[in-house]
């Protein structure tokens, strides 16, 4: 059985010392010191797996065969790792400033993955409000862990179904379309100065791990990501959510030391995170130990929390 928080108010939510939910929220305010500890800890181990290949790709010529795959899948998932701070920003809690919390996460989260921060943040948006109906905007979980939907999107067809269909943009105001436009622009002005110089320094191995790691490895973490935050195990393969709900369902994941990597600025506790939003993810695991001590809804935490893994098997194995 699904359970969720979400229709739960927080002054229904007490815990066993008397204390409200909604006097306890005040408290958590974003520890941005962590944030960006954690922002840097993605770029530095970009950096360093980067080092790592041209290094052994100029000592020993021919290892650059078997170094590729595994390097663009490394790129991958750190890229994948480092994207989920613009869901933070999208939120407002990388930077007490508003203005300077955007400026930020254009600079530093948006610009290689060319995304508009303020496009990203009304899309994101409408998850939030429309979550497991026909209108939600990340829809990864409308499609059924099948192998044929993992060999899509590791081939990129899944993605070009997605760049191909219009919904995201329909929610969009003509402004945000045009900065969309030209964060995409300056994505693609980015990665062209990223290949150019590896290939004038003869790094062309490299330039190939990069665009692989970027173009279908992060797509591919980021969409099965989602697709396990979301997807009902009961949901039938053939069904078409974009005709009929869903419904909502969002787990909490078991952190540890890989999952929190795969599930980073707070994607383990994203159950709690569609219960109250605005809270920063330096937070959550305060709120969750909150929740296990009030007797209304430890019993969700409980039923809700999961592995990556055995939810992986789960929604294999559905019909
Ligand atoms: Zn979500
Ligand atoms: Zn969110």
């Amino acid at each position: 059985m699904q359970y969720n928080l979400e229709g739960i108010s927080f002054d229904e939510v007490v815990n066993n010392k008397g204390i409200s939910y909604t006097a306890f929220r005040s408290r958590l305010q974003p520890a941005y010191s962590k944030v960006w500890w954690d922002i840097f800890k993605g770029y530095f181990f970009l950096l360093l797996i980067s080092a790592i290949f041209i290094y052994l790709d100029n000592r020993y010529h021919s290892a650059k065969w078997i170094l590729i795959l595994p390097f663009a899948i490394l790129i991958g998932y750190i890229t994948a790792f480092i994207a989920l701070f613009i869901h933070e920003a999208g939120h407002f809690n990388i930077h007490p400033s508003k203005k300077i919390n955007d400026t930020l996460a254009t600079l530093f989260l948006c610009l290689p993955f060319g995304l508009s921060m303020k496009s990203y943040r009304k899309i994101h948006w409408q998850h939030h409000l429309y979550l497991g109906t026909p209108q939600d905007t990340e829809v990864s979980y409308f499609n059924a862990l099948t192998k044929l939907f993992i060999l899509e999107t590791l081939t990129g067809i899944h993605l070009i179904r997605t760049i191909s269909k219009k919904e995201k943009s329909e929610v969009l105001t003509k402004d945000q379309v045009r900065q969309s436009r030209i964060m995409l622009f300056g994505g693609l002005l980015f990665h062209s100065i990223i290949l150019i110089l590896l290939i004038y320094t003869n790094n062309w191995a490299y330039a190939i791990t990069w665009v692989l790691g970027f173009g279908v490895f992060f797509p591919f973490f980021a969409t099965i990501r989602q697709l396990l935050e979301h997807r009902d195990e009961l949901a039938h393969h053939a069904s078409n959510f974009r005709a009929q709900p869903h419904g909502k369902v969002t787990r909490l994941f078991v952190h540890t030391l890989l999952s929190s990597s795969f599930g980073a600025a707070g994607f383990t506790r994203h159950l709690i995170h569609h219960w109250d939003p605005q809270i920063s993810y330096t937070r959550l695991g305060e709120i969750e130990e909150f929740l296990l001590n009030c007797e209304r809804v430890a019993p969700v935490i409980l039923s809700s929390k999961t592995t990556y893994l055995k939810t992986v098997k789960k929604l294999l194995a559905a019909p």
